[in-house]
């Protein structure tokens, strides 16, 4: 017998190796194979009585790492498409998804950690120390729970070394598969839109996507949770799905005070044995809940009975570099799989579900009103067209800050660029300090008296000296959050103003400490980029002043007006959120403009019907397909060179045999060189996605054989998001 494994090296090809009789070998398990020199942990994929290559040649099998398959035929299924619709090398999916120790070949079994339980004739602590008590409390709600999670909940090592040091809590051993799943009572009921939607997702059984579409504060966690309870109930497993940022403590804590379950966690911060663990327990079945970000969608669980994907419009589910896979689309074919249904939320809908929703493919259920408090708040367009600005603000507008800050509420003051200054200029000539590597303005750090390259990263001393004239008036030009930050400082002394971009929180931590020290007040004035944009709940902030989002209106992606419509709903639902009605501003030179008047005047729904519109009419995504061709090279003839070798053979061997599909662009990448590379694109569109997709097979298997595609770097980018 030979079995057909998938090995984690970079070749587009399973292998064949023959299996020892006494070995009992079955799909889905690890074993161990020799390959060249080393020994290589490989998935086994198939079992076969036959081999297409020279039997006697074909190697032996040395080891067998799994007893029992470490993935279930549905998961099997699903890694097979991924493979195929994202065109790469079986062992980019079937061996380098799985956790570093068991792709390293490690037992698949639990590490031991630390789980913690109150003891039994404890009493509570004193209330003076509130830390314990929050914990001691925390505990006695949620029962045994591992000292990763309590860490993520945002307790710390030190309150729980007292409470143990003081016998209060003990370990606990590792709970059993327990499939019946204790729940909470909910705070509240339901109101009639919640019950509508509720009721619609749990008449659905098999699979189905829904797309639920409730502004922000609409009570869509709610709805989620009360589905959640039926699946959980009826023994089966829940996957959440958050986008990068999106898991706060109090997330976290609102889904463990509501299920008495396991939970497993899983995002980029955890460390090699936490990820084995959380990994494992969702795979055996111990954890009932899985919650992570977007490399949990391929997490195995055996008794999957129900996918939710919050934030379903956010980018940080696509993943762009290495396997360039989207999430959301993944979800959906595992939920397909699974035969189960998932449920996509958004305050802002992309365009692709919208699409699909109003085709008919999803469910299409919508919140319009806030669960709580105050409809959320229009935008206010402030033209700031010959305007003086301090910082980038216009007059009326410090004055709303003043406003609300002298009524002790909190102010967000949104920039989507960090650093001091976009650009340190020479005065006298106009000469720009550039990142030779990416011919790309210097972004001026005045912290850290550097400029720094936000293309590839590349630091240096600001210049003392123009490097054309030599003048030595070199001066800044543009806002960044730095020098925003600094002037809103001296300009409003009191308000204790706190910057949160991704300068200000590199240590681990800092992004939760940050938080949670706004969440208590500490803080009255907030500035931020993106990161402040989403997910997080402030109760007490009243006004959100946007700087600018100019640039999207005239952007030469296609995505920038959509992505810059779903900015400025997150951001403008950060205000109000508690009993206070809230206030957003949005300074804009181009406050005539037809996508600011349709968002702000008619809102998010007809924006988007307007942009999709355009969309078919020009034939853009999603009414077609893209697959993204990137090459770079160091030499720019080399790479001229092997652009036009592609497009020959595309035109000549590969647009001939697959009808619609055509190279809609070949050009140089908006960022034309970085790092010292020059970069190009070649975008290739199809209506159907199944003949994109076999062309696309085709193209990649002539370009690995073809001499001239070896000089230059390229990948493929199947559904790109960014250019
Ligand atoms: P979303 O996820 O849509 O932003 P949440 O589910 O977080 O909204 O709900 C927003 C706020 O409203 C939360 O504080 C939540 O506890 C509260 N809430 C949700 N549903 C109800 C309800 N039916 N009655 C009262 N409050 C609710
Ligand atoms: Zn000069
Ligand atoms: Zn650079």
């Amino acid at each position: 017998m030979f079995a057909q494994i998938a090995l984690g090296v970079p070749l587009r090809r399973l292998f064949d190796y023959k299996i020892p009789t006494h070995f009992n070998v079955k799909v889905g398990c690890r074993v161990e194979v020799p390959f060249g020199r080393q020994l290589l942990v490989g998935l086994v994929i198939a079992i076969k009585d036959h081999t297409d290559f020279d039997a006697a040649k074909v190697k032996e099998i040395k080891r067998l790492l799994d007893i029992t398959p470490i993935y279930n035929q549905q998961m099997l299924s699903t890694l097979a498409w991924l493979q195929s619709y994202y065109l790469c090398p079986p062992g980019e999916v079937f061996i380098n998804l799985l956790p570093k120790k068991l792709k390293e070949g490690a037992p698949a079994e639990l590490l031991s950690e630390p789980i913690w339980q109150v003891k039994e004739s404890a009493s509570e602590p004193s209330a003076r120390a509130f830390k314990q008590l929050a914990l001691y409390h925390f505990l006695k709600k949620t029962g045994a729970t591992t000292q990763s999670l309590l860490l993520q909940d945002g307790f710390s090592h030190t309150v729980i070394k007292q409470l143990a040091e003081k016998k209060i809590i003990e370990e606990a051993p590792l709970p059993p598969i327990c499939k019946s799943v204790a729940v909470e009572r909910p705070e509240y009921s339901l109101n009639p839109e919640q019950i509508e939607a509720l009721s619609q997702i749990n008449t659905l059984s098999q699979f189905a996507v829904v797309l639920l579409e409730g502004v922000t504060g609409s009570g869509k966690t709610e709805v989620y949770m009360q589905a959640m309870q039926d699946v959980l109930a009826r023994g089966e497993q829940v996957l959440i799905l958050v986008p990068e940022i999106g898991l706060t403590p109090q997330t976290l804590q609102r889904f463990q005070s509501r299920f008495k379950c396991q939970i497993s966690v899983l995002h980029s911060e955890l460390n090699d044995s936490e990820r084995h663990n959380a990994w494992l327990k969702a795979a055996i079945g111990i954890s009932r809940i899985i919650i992570g970000t977007r490399s949990a969608v391929m997490v195995p669980a055996p008794d999957l009975g129900l996918i939710i994907l919050d934030e379903e419009h956010d980018a940080s589910y696509k993943q762009q570099d290495g396997l360039r896979y989207n999430a959301r689309d993944v979800a959906i074919k595992r939920a397909s799989a699974e035969a189960c249904k998932i449920i996509l939320g958004s305050a802002t809908p992309s365009l692709e579900s919208l699409l699909n929703a109003k085709q008919g493919k999803y469910l299409h259920l919508q919140m319009k009103k806030r669960a709580q408090a105050h409809p959320p708040p229009m935008p206010q367009l402030i033209d700031i067209k010959h305007q003086p600005l301090q910082a980038g603000l216009a007059y009326g507008v410090v004055q709303a800050i003043e406003h609300h800050l002298n009524k002790k509420q909190q102010v967000l003051v949104f920039l989507n660029r960090r650093g001091f200054s976009p650009a340190l200029i020479c005065h006298e000539c106009g000469w720009v300090a550039e990142c030779k590597r990416c011919d790309k303005h210097f972004t001026y750090h005045k912290n850290l008296q550097q400029v720094v390259c936000h293309h590839c990263g590349a630091f240096d001393r600001p210049p003392a000296q123009c490097a054309e004239c030599g003048s030595s008036q070199i001066v800044d030009w543009g806002v960044g959050t730095e020098q925003l930050a600094d002037w809103l400082e001296s300009r409003f002394p009191e308000a204790n103003a706190i910057r949160i971009d991704r300068d200000s929180v590199r240590r681990k931590g800092a992004l939760e400490n940050k938080l949670a020290a706004i969440q208590k007040g500490e803080h009255q004035l907030l500035i931020g980029t993106q990161m402040l944009a989403k997910g997080h709940h402030f109760p007490n902030l009243t006004l959100t002043v946007v700087v600018n989002l100019d640039s999207a209106l005239y952007s030469t992606d296609f995505r920038a007006v959509e992505k810059m419509a779903q900015l400025l709903v997150q951001v403008a639902g950060r205000a109000g959120r508690a009993d206070k009605p809230g206030q957003v501003i949005l300074q804009t030179h181009f406050p005539e403009h037809p996508y600011l008047q349709t968002l702000i005047g008619k809102g998010y729904s007809e924006l988007q019907d307007l942009l999709l519109t355009e969309r078919q009419a020009s034939l853009l995504p999603p009414y077609r397909f893209w697959c993204l061709v990137r090459m770079e090279c160091q030499h720019s003839e080399k790479l001229l060179a092997c652009i036009e070798q592609t497009e020959a053979l595309f035109n000549q061997q590969i647009s001939v045999h697959y009808q619609g599909v055509e190279l809609f662009a070949s050009m140089p990448a908006p960022q034309e060189k970085r790092a010292g590379r020059f970069r190009y694109l070649m975008i290739f569109s199809a209506k159907q996605r199944s003949m994109l997709n076999a062309a696309m097979r085709q193209l990649v298997l002539s370009l690995e054989q073809n001499k001239f595609a070896q000089a230059v770097r390229w990948s493929i980018d199947i559904d790109p998001q960014e250019l």
